[in-house]
């Protein structure tokens, strides 16, 4: 056994999660340099952003590992297109930590925001369904799928104006079953936070279903100007 996982690591040396350098023996994850120069997010919900800095309608708070930037980007560009599936693994230990942090006491649901059927089966797997299933690992806590996407909606980064990015989302999601989320708090994983407008409409949709509050985490955020 020890021979075998010798070999893996010979043939399949584990690599930095955003860089793809080669991970020393005492490194997980990250690189030594990814550890100390990744663009980590400063904001959290006992740390709100400054006010108008974040789109959260409907939603309680927001928080995310990095600043979506450098390596970052490429890394989840690599996730979300190249088939790059087994870093999920990586981005659920950093957003469980980034979990345990925000929420000592803990939360009711853990869920995501789904892509079409369609781009799923394009992409042949639903990259933000493999980050939760990842976290739910971490933690040891299930996620649940409490939202369906119901509508193909085009990128949301070909959408100039915000109120192009919400037209585009409006109606998109839809509650997956009949599951009555009274009283409960909801934290809803992403990728990325661009505008908030893919968030604003799954926390709209988790509100109808009863939900006292609902938390939106990403992997990344993109910076403000
Ligand atoms: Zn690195």
């Amino acid at each position: 056994m020890m021979i075998l996982s010798w070999l893996g690591e010979v043939l399949y040396p584990s690599k930095c999660i955003l860089c793809g350098r080669v991970l020393k023996k005492q490194e997980t994850d990250l690189c030594g340099v990814c550890r100390v120069n990744a663009p980590e997010y400063p904001y959290s919900r006992s740390k709100p952003a400054p006010k108008g800095n974040l789109n959260l309608r409907f939603l309680d708070s927001f928080t995310a590992v990095w600043y979506y930037e450098g390596d970052v980007r490429k890394s989840i560009h690599r996730f979300k297109f190249c088939r790059k599936a087994h870093l999920s693994t990586g981005y659920g230990r950093m957003v469980a930590l980034r979990l345990e942090e925000t929420f000592p006491e803990g939360f009711d649901y853990l869920t995501w925001v789904p892509v079409s059927g369609l781009r799923r089966m394009r992409r042949g797997y639903d990259q933000t369904e493999l980050l939760a299933r990842a976290v739910g690992r971490e933690l040891r806590f299930a996620p649940v799928r409490l939202l369906k996407k119901v509508r193909n909606t085009r990128p949301q980064f070909q959408q100039a104006t915000p109120e192009a990015r919400r037209a585009n989302v409006a109606g998109a999601f839809a509650p997956c079953e009949k599951i009555d989320l009274t009283g409960k708090r909801v934290v809803l994983l992403d990728d990325i936070y661009t505008t908030g407008a893919t968030a604003s409409e799954c926390g709209r949709i988790l509100r109808g279903m009863g939900a006292k509050e609902v938390h939106i985490v990403t992997i990344a955020a993109a910076r403000r100007r």
